[in-house]
């Protein structure tokens, strides 16, 4: 894990944030390939669950929402996470989090005084991460909830406007204007990427535990007990699509939760062996029944039954949630990718990136960088690429292998080199990241044969 922050910080994938201040806890900024990586990965995502399909529609809900919404969702009542805090040096610790690394299951489901006697029965191997002393508060039970004063001009915050604490409430609220001004009939999906945020008591681990994070969840639409079977596709797709993402299968593993929600009939999580951590959650999969909108319907008044236009059966629907961090895909893309390897006698650091995903599709290098006619015909080649492409660099700064090894780093998977024979037969010579097989392509064909490597065909089967 050290590797790939240190590889972040220094390609200019992630950055601390507000670093210059001394940075804040659990809060990040993408730089300028990080972004495009996160694009990349919503895109696909955005692709998969959406485009690609005829009964799933997309939405962006605003951030600020009814603070109703989030006394109806239970988060103001209920979203807590069990917290004690070490008596010598203050550090705060997740006491569920703690006890699950010594193999004792508790989670934030439980009860302040169940908390606090499976804590008490096992403190003694308990030390404070940071002092080593084992001297902890009582557990108590802290809201996550982060909140603003947003239309209050009072200063007193009586009313806190809260930042949402999952993204996918925006969908549940939007449910019946979607039926009314679309040809959306059940069973459909909406899907959304949005932003949450959370009062994590010990943000860390990089990008898998900050404060503020995205989300990109679908809820999907079904008559009451119809679940089971569309539940089964969703959890199917969903493992398929992170192969898409080329993080292979051994990396992967589903884990049902063995304490559910008193509406729920299910709840898988999709868990990513990552460096480090192990096996931990990127997505939780939940088929939730009617709770949702029921709930919406008593905090707000509204009906949000639906109608079937067939039938006039009328009922609320069930629904079945996807729910995925993009930070913590982000993340197991760049473990996944991640690689030491030697490669012509040298040792290199290399982004092994599904095409799709890396955020500089092609480089084009001149070979040298003081002969303008090399440079000139670069340009020209950089130039059409880029029209095609969009993410293109052109590289002409030190010796060859030095800008192999640049763009190794960052995962690009083809360099284009414009040498002196280039000038003569109009063509280039393209090199392949992960073996560095080099191969002659003319020119007129170089865009149409990344193109087919970027949807899938492999670079051994050029010519
Ligand atoms: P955890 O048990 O790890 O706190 P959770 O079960 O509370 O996660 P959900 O509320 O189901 O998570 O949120 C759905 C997804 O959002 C998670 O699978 C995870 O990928 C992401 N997520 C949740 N909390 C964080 C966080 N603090 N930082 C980054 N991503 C998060």
């Amino acid at each position: 894990m050290e590797k790939i922050v240190s590889l972040c910080k220094r390609r200019g994938f992630v950055y601390q944030g507000s670093e210059i201040y001394g940075g804040m806890a659990g809060l990040y900024d993408f730089g300028p390939y990080g972004v495009e990586l996160l694009l990349n990965i919503k895109k696909s995502w955005w692709n998969a669950n959406v485009r690609m399909r005829d009964n799933y529609v997309g939405l962006d809900s605003a951030i600020f929402k009814d603070p109703r919404v989030w006394e109806a969702s239970g988060h103001v009542g209920g979203f807590s996470d069990p917290l004690a805090e070490c008596k010598e040096c203050n550090t705060r610790i997740r006491v569920d989090k703690e006890l699950a690394n010594i193999g004792v299951t508790a989670d934030e489901k439980m009860s302040e005084a169940d908390l606090n006697k499976i804590f008490d029965d096992n403190r003694d191997n308990i030390p404070c991460p940071k002092c080593g002393k084992k001297k902890f508060s009582e557990v108590r039970a802290f809201n996550l909830l982060v909140s603003s004063n947003l239309g209050d001009f009072t200063n007193d915050n009586k009313n806190p406007v809260y930042l949402p604490g999952e993204a996918c409430q925006g969908i549940y609220l939007n449910f019946k204007n979607v039926v009314d001004t679309t040809r959306m009939r059940i069973p459909f999906g909406i899907a959304q990427i949005g932003k949450a945020f959370r009062n994590e008591i010990s943000p860390r681990n990089f990008l898998f535990r900050t404060r503020e994070f995205e989300q990109a969840d679908t809820q999907f639409f079904v008559r009451p007990n119809e679940n089971k079977e569309a539940y089964e596709r969703i959890k199917k797709e969903r493992w398929e699509w992170y192969l898409s993402l080329d993080i292979k299968e051994e990396n992967l593993r589903f884990k049902q939760h063995d304490n559910l929600v008193f509406y729920a009939k299910d709840a898988w999580d999709i868990e990513y062996n990552f460096p480090t951590l192990g096996f931990d959650e990127v997505e939780g999969i939940h088929d939730r029944t009617d709770y949702d909108l029921t709930q919406h319907m008593k905090f707000s008044g509204e009906d949000l039954s639906y109608i079937d236009p067939n039938t006039n059966e009328k009922y609320v629907p069930w629904i079945l949630e996807t729910s995925m961090g993009v930070g913590r895909v982000f993340l197991a893309v760049l473990s996944e990718a991640y690689a030491e390897d030697t490669l012509g006698g040298e040792s290199r650091i290399v982004l092994r990136l599904a095409s799709h995903l890396a955020p500089v599709k092609v480089a084009v290098f001149p070979l040298l960088k003081n002969k303008p006619e090399l440079v000139e015909k670069a340009r020209e080649v950089y130039l059409m690429l880029k029209k095609e492409f969009g993410a293109v660099e052109f590289d002409d700064n030190g010796n060859i292998g030095k800008r192999y090894r640049r763009q190794d780093e960052i995962g690009t998977p083809f360099c284009v080199t414009v040498d002196f024979d280039s000038l003569e037969k109009h063509d280039v010579t393209v090199r392949d990241r992960d073996s560095g097989k080099q191969i002659r392509i003319a020119t007129s064909r170089l865009g149409e044969t990344i193109s087919e490597v970027i949807k899938g065909k492999s670079f051994s089967e050029l010519s």
